[in-house]
Formats: C-alpha cells, sequence, structure tokens
C-alpha cells in the first residue's frame, strides 16, 4: 500500500533540489513545488498528527485507516502499545545545527507532560536512531575526561564560561559530578561573559595557525557561531564528542544522552512522540535547568558511540536498539541480483526506496481491504506492509536498490 508523506519546512532544512528531503518527496509527488529558497528538512512517515501520511490510492489517512482495521498492526503490537503505529520514521536533510538537546525517560516524560503540559505535549519517551545517508555530522554524549581536560587547558575562553573553579575541580577530579557542575555552569553562564569569551576565541583563532585550528574544532566553532552568534552552545562543542557517521553508519540516542545534529543526510526513526528538551544552538524555547539534571554524564569516546547492525542475510542488515518502540532494516540489493524478498514481521512495518527501483512487486498476502498494492517502487516511494506481509521486488538492472524498514522487534 503506497503512501504519501508530508514534508516539513524548519529553517535548518537543505533548501530546495540539493534536499535529500525534497528529492525524495518530488521523486513520487511530481506536483510538489521545491523553491530554490524553501528548506525541505524532513520527511515524515507514519500517523503522527502533525504531519499524517496518506493512503495515495484513496486518500485516507494511514492513522484513520488503521483504527478501522487495527489488526494490520500485529497482535504483539496490539499488546504493547495498543492501536496504533508506535513508531515514526523521517529523513532529515540538515543544513545547520539543530538544537542540543536530549529526550526524557518514560517515567520522566509522564512528569514533564502533568506538570508542564504546555511545553511537553505528549508523557510517551522519545529514544531515536540515525543512520547516515550522506557523511552526517553530529554532537553525541559527552567527550572522554582525557579530552574534556585537553581543552579546559589550551582554551581559556571555555574556562571563562565554565568558570575557573569549577574547571580547576575538574582537572583535578574528573568525576560526572565536577563534569556536571562544569556544564551547568556553562549554561547558565551570563550573557556578557559569553559574549566576550566567544569574541576572545574569534580574535584568538583570527590569529592562529592553520595547524592548530583543527585540533581546537575552529571551523566548526566558526560554523557554529555564524548561525547561532551569541549563543553559548557554540562552546558545548569542547565538552560533546563531534563525530561524523559515515553513510550506513548509526547511532542511537537513548535517554538523557545529549546531542545535536550538525550537517548531513540521515533516515531517523523514533517512539512517536515530541518530547524535547532543549538548550542551546536553537530559537526555541530552552530549558536548561531540566536539562542538566536530566543527563548521563558518563565520559565516553566517540566511535563507542556507532550503533552496530546485525547482518540478518546478504542484503538486509537490522538495527535493533535497546527499546520496543522500533528497529530499522537497512536493505541494499546490488545490481545484477534478480529478486529479493523482504521476509514478513510479526509488526506493521514502513519501506522506504532511497536509491534505485523495482517492478513485479508481489506482495503476499496481497489483500489489505480494498486498497491495490503498488506495483512497482521507485525512488522515494514508501510502502505500509501489515503484519505477516511480504513482499517479493524484482530490481530494475543497472543500479543497486538502497531501502530502509522500520518494524518492531516484540
Ligand atoms: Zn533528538
Amino acid at each position: 500500500m503506497e503512501l504519501e508523506c508530508a514534508v516539513q519546512k524548519y529553517a535548518w532544512g537543505v533548501k530546495g533540489s540539493k534536499s535529500s528531503v525534497a528529492q525524495l518527496a518530488k521523486a513520487v509527488q511530481p506536483d510538489l513545488e521545491v523553491p530554490d529558497d524553501e528548506p525541505f528538512a524532513e520527511l515524515w512517515m507514519g500517523t503522527h498528527s502533525s504531519g499524517p501520511s496518506v493512503i495515495k490510492a484513496t486518500g485516507e489517512t494511514l492513522g484513520s485507516y488503521i483504527s478501522k482495521q487495527p489488526e494490520v498492526l500485529g497482535g504483539p503490537v496490539i499488546d504493547k502499545f495498543g492501536e496504533q503505529l508506535p513508531f515514526l520514521f523521517k529523513v532529515l536533510s540538515v543544513n545547520q545545527a539543530l538544537s542540543i538537546q536530549a529526550h526524557p525517560n518514560k517515567n520522566h516524560a509522564e512528569q514533564l507532560h502533568r506538570e508542564r503540559p504546555d511545553v511537553y505535549k505528549d508523557p510517551n519517551h522519545k529514544p531515536e536512531m540515525a543512520i547516515a545517508l550522506t557523511p552526517f555530522q553530529a554532537l553525541c554524549g559527552f567527550r572522554t575526561a582525557q579530552q574534556i581536560i585537553k581543552h579546559f587547558k589550551e582554551l581559556p575562553e571555555l574556562r571563562k564560561v565554565v568558570g575557573e573553579e569549577a574547571a580547576e575541580k575538574f582537572i583535578e577530579d574528573h568525576s560526572e559530578e565536577n563534569l556536571k557542575t562544569c556544564f551547568s555552569a556553562m549554561m547558565n553562564s551570563p550573557k556578557d561573559i559569553i559574549a566576550s569569551a566567544l569574541s576572545d576565541q574569534l580574535q584568538r583563532f583570527s590569529e592562529m595557525d592553520a595547524s592548530k585550528g583543527g585540533e581546537l574544532l575552529h571551523d566548526l566553532f566558526l560554523t557554529l557561531h555564524e548561525k547561532y552568534p551569541g549563543d553559548v552552545g557554540c562552546f558545548s562543542i569542547y565538552l560533546l564528542n563531534y563525530l561524523t557517521l559515515q553513510p550506513g553508519e548509526a547511532m542511537f540516542l537513548g535517554p538523557n544522552v545529549i546531542h545535536a545534529y550538525l550537517l548531513g543526510d540521515c533516515i531517523e526513526c523514533m517512539a512517536c512522540s515530541d518530547n524535547v528538551v532543549r538548550a542551546g544552538l536553537t530559537p526555541k524555547y530552552q530549558d536548561v535547568e531540566t536539562l542538566v539534571n536530566m543527563l548521563e554524564y558518563g565520559m565516553v569516546s566517540a566511535e563507542s558511540r556507532n550503533f552496530e547492525g546485525f547482518k540478518m542475510d546478504g542484503y538486509t542488515t537490522m538495527y535493533n536498539p535497546p527499546v520496543p518502540d522500533f528497529a530499522v532494516d537497512k536493505i541494499e540489493v546490488p545490481a545484477g541480483v534478480e529478486q529479493y524478498t523482504l521476509r514478513p514481521m510479526e509488526s506493521a512495518s514502513i519501506v522506504l526506496v532511497v536509491e534505485g527501483s523495482a517492478g513485479d512487486v508481489e506482495v503476499n498476502p496481497a489483500s489489505l481491504g480494498e486498497v491495490p498494492h503498488a506495483t512497482s517502487l521507485e525512488r522515494g516511494s514508501v510502502v505500509f506492509l501489515a503484519a505477516g506481509q511480504s513482499l517479493a521486488l524484482k530490481p530494475r538492472p543497472g543500479s543497486r536498490l538502497l531501502a530502509f524498514r522500520a518494524l518492531c522487534i516484540l
């Protein structure tokens, strides 16, 4: 069953036809206008009310369709999550940093929603996973203590926003508690101190020789400062891991892990929720106190943030995070393979074709009520599979087929 999916035009998105989101959406919605000056940030595949997907053949929303025949979700999904799709599947095309953020765990999300329903709009947790489509830059978790200490020693401006005393204390004893004190002090640093530290550092960088600049993240600092002048988040790069995922590499963001996406395109999957606690690198509402108190302050290397997939067969790699809400399959069928079948799952799933195309699509069992199933898949095609349905396809010769599939493992 083919879907037509919503595009979100957040300001941080890549503009015009350079955006993967615009390209994928346009490939199957030829009428979509893609002006060069408009950002195409996210493609949403799912039932979230802020951007519901629609069944192409009938115009009905996927959410409404599911509510009429919830059995398509699969018994285990209904038992665990009720009669709703538990995940939201996305493509992101990031041109400039998104806010420094973390997502609460389930209990905390319930509490935040109870206390401040205007800010925290639902009671659900929001674990999320990103799989890179292009080299994808992000900040994720706190750096190793050695790296943080090095930055404290080499950057007097960083010590200024953190406070000399807190920085010294961390250098002597790099406990999680002392890191929390430093991070809290930095995020709560008065605006005039941040402004003078930023201008001192810009001045120093302009006088520094280029080789030293790389070590001190000169270019990243300047890029962030250009987009978010005066924002203390520019200094966060010295405490947080800065990493670049290569295409196919993934990162899982469990509760309370601080992160910020910086640049590039990715596939993202998350529990169906909007609960984000933000502070820094954003014009949106910031809740520094909640963020500082909820974070996990473990210090680990950037490499250890890489989330490994698991090979299911020659062509499918599954990324299965430690939450029941979702998992993602990467399906990569090289040119020349005649047929490949996506295995039936106990849950409903959504498949997105990112590269290549396939004809002679066979869905088994075929019937999804009255709705006809797609007979071919093109780049940008998004299909919904009911629990228990398999999808056999014949990739068209000449290029590999790359697709991603969101599902639940229960
Ligand atoms: Zn996030």
